[in-house]
């Protein structure tokens, strides 16, 4: 069955499940095949196999069937033509980072990205000779004016991590694309249940599949989506880092993924309920939503994403020091670095996703003092305003 016209929920479920058919018979579930090689005794199959003129595996860094199942999962949902598994998120967006740029290249990038991709573009790629220029993430006009100065990549998150903001996916595709550029966005905090980027205009899509994908914070993972001749320059040099998706890994990312639906949905709901609950509290300072309709980035997050997603921050009125108490207050989040899961999780920027900036590069990007990441679990949304509520409430 071709499951590419089907709902994303239905494509959730069932896209990817019979990947294999040949080598895995009648289960009703992809197994879990550890194999890290596979065997031939006829050479004939071997060597066609080998040189990909028949389907199958001949080692496991390289494909994988419990990977390639995970891999045709996500290329579905995502509406990508070719997938391709990571031993993380940032693994996924280094190799393709590392293989789209050169020494003399340019890529032009945001300044709130995720700590360890700002890492890339501040001191990795410097180290081979690509220069990356960093924008404002709220200013179009000058992405676009960067962009239009020549570039090879142009690479942004959208929501933003953490104070979630929303860039124009299809305006930015259109300004890298004018400048023969590669549009990657990375889609962790949608998810293509909210928004999917190809449909967009974007060229490639990573993921850290170790959040809303796997969804139970038990599998650390990551994608790469876009077009056959992008990703297959992706995975041959996948091929020499080694940076391969285990199939232990993609065994529970794909049992996390039939209910990647029903969870964001879920999260999509309480969410929006817990972000308006917070902007009427006395306690709270600032509430970043795309949800809440006066929120910046809500007119394009209406018209680019189905959802609002599962992420809500704020900041305490009373700023950085009541943050200990309120942490400590809180029952039913974990403090914690991840996100995405079906239990909430609450941290701050500080120990989680900008660990590594000081105060001053903090407050440069834009981050709050005091402010708190929140990712909502598909508990039920009043019992997470309860729990936020007695521990706004505790006296200093
Ligand atoms: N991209 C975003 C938006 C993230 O939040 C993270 C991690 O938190 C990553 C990428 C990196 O993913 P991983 O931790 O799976 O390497």
């Amino acid at each position: 069955m071709h499951l590419d016209s089907t709902t994303l929920a239905t494509r959730a479920v069932w896209a990817g499940e019979h990947a294999d058919a040949e080598t895995l018979a009648h289960a009703s579930q992809i197994p879990l095949v550890r194999s890290a090689s596979f065997s031939y005794s006829d050479y004939d199959e071997w060597l066609a196999v080998a040189q990909g003129t028949r389907p199958g595996h001949i080692y496991s860094r390289n494909t994988n069937p419990t990977v390639a199942a995970f891999e045709e999962k996500i290329r579905s949902l995502e509406c990508a033509e070719a997938a391709i598994g990571f031993a993380s998120g940032m693994a996924a967006i280094s190799n393709t980072l590392f293989t789209l740029l050169a020494p003399g290249d340019r890529v032009v990038s945001i300044k709130d990205s995720y700590g360890a991709t700002s890492r890339l573009f501040l001191e990795l790629l410097p180290r081979i000779g690509v220069e990356a220029t960093l924008c404002d993430s709220t200013d179009h006009a000058q992405i676009e004016a960067e962009v239009a100065k020549g570039c090879r990549v142009l690479y942004f998150e959208t929501p933003t991590n953490p104070t979630l903001k929303v860039l124009d996916i299809a305006r930015l595709a259109k300004a890298g694309h004018a400048a023969g550029a590669i549009v990657v966005v990375d889609n962790t905090f949608a998810t293509p249940i909210n928004c999917r980027p190809i449909t967009l205009g974007a060229d490639l899509v990573v993921h850290s599949a170790t959040k809303f994908l796997g969804g139970h914070e038990d599998a650390v993972g990551g994608t790469l989506c876009g077009s056959r001749s992008l990703v297959q320059r992706v995975f041959q040099y996948r091929e020499i880092t080694g940076a391969c998706l285990s199939p232990d890994t993609a065994y529970l990312l794909l049992r996390g993924m039939k209910t990647l639906a029903l969870r964001v949905e879920r999260q999509n709901a309480s969410a929006q309920l817990v972000a308006e609950f917070l902007r009427s509290h006395p306690a709270v300072g600032s509430v970043h939503y795309p949800g809440l309709t006066d929120d910046p980035g809500h007119e394009i997050a209406r018209k680019q994403m189905s959802g609002f997603g599962g992420l809500v921050s704020f900041s305490l009125a009373a700023g950085t020091a009541r943050v200990g108490p309120f942490l400590k207050a809180i029952r039913l989040a974990h403090c914690a670095a991840s996100l995405g899961g079906v239990q909430s999780f609450i941290g701050p920027p500080e120990t989680t996703s900008h660990v590594e900036c000081t105060p001053a590069q903090r407050a440069a990007l834009g981050i709050p003092a005091g402010l708190l990441r929140y990712s909502i679990g598909i508990e039920a949304p009043l019992d997470l305003i309860a729990d936020l509520t007695q521990a706004l409430d505790k006296p200093a």
